[in-house]
């Protein structure tokens, strides 16, 4: 193994200054969020990112806002997505490919909501080693994070879930009701459900998820490169058992 030394520095707090053999050890090429829908991989994905100065990429947001902005796409993605079912495997790996060309970051993703299926995990591995140098000189294994949680809290987090169509913000009849039922605490708009949030989508969400996701953490764990978390805590509980993983790390 090469004893040139790497300095990695998309952290600016954080620059390791080692061998590539142990820059290896230590960064993973991506960390992929899984779980169920509803499981609470954006919340938690979008932390590590923001601690880390990593780019967060939820395939899942990069839909919603290609459907916002009318695009082909966007219009040919919609119906998939409000039946809750997965749009398909080249439709997503194309996206997602130009998505992160156009980041220009040479650093760990951090993926929300992908790879959702087998062949969107192969699709993965082969483009994480094209990204690394024309050798796949610094090519680093992904770290896979499953947070598990129960299907009755699952169901009570995404059938509660409502949003405020003008600022976004989010609510859960459950566990963070507004003020006045139905209507939103900062500008007084009536709050609407995500159309993948009805009931009998959320079941299909979770169906769709069993048959092609669980597959997915198989593949991981096979590969021991899987860490399970679990997610039936508070935001900031999950986040801790997060934080011992990614405390090891340097990205
Ligand atoms: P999410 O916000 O991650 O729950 O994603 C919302 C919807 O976008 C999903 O129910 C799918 O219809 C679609 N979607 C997001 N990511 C993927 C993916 N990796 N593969 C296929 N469909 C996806």
């Amino acid at each position: 193994m090469s004893e040139t030394k790497f300095v990695h520095n998309t952290n600016p707090d954080v620059s390791f200054n080692g061998t590539l053999a142990q820059f290896q050890q230590l960064s993973p090429s991506a960390m992929i969020f899984l779980g169920p829908p509803g499981a609470g991989k954006g919340t938690q994905a979008l932390r590590v990112a923001n601690e880390y100065l990593l780019p967060h990429i939820s395939t899942g947001e990069v839909f919603r806002a290609q459907i916002a902005e009318r695009t082909l796409f966007g219009m040919q993605a919609a119906e998939t997505m409000r039946r809750g079912m997965l749009v398909a495997d080249d439709a997503v790996c194309g996206m997602l490919a130009e998505h992160i060309h156009g980041l220009d970051h040479p650093g760990c993703l951090v993926l929300d909501g992908f790879p959702r299926s087998l062949n969107q995990a192969k699709w993965l591995d082969q483009f994480l080693r094209m990204r690394a140098g024309q050798n796949h000189e610094f090519y680093t294994a992904p770290l896979a994070v499953q947070i598990n949680v129960t299907r009755d809290q699952l169901f009570r987090r995404l059938s509660g879930r409502r949003c405020c169509p003008n600022c976004g913000q989010m609510y859960n009849l459950h566990f963070h009701p507004p003020v006045n039922s139905g209507i939103c605490d900062n500008d007084g708009a009536a709050l609407i459900t995500r159309p993948d949030d009805r009931e009998e989508v959320v079941l299909e969400r979770l169906r769709v998820h069993d048959q092609n996701t669980l597959p997915v953490t198989e593949y991981y764990r096979r590969k021991g490169l899987l860490q399970e978390i679990d997610g039936d805590g508070t935001v900031d509980m999950v986040h801790a058992a997060i934080a011992r993983l990614t405390r090891t790390l340097t990205f």
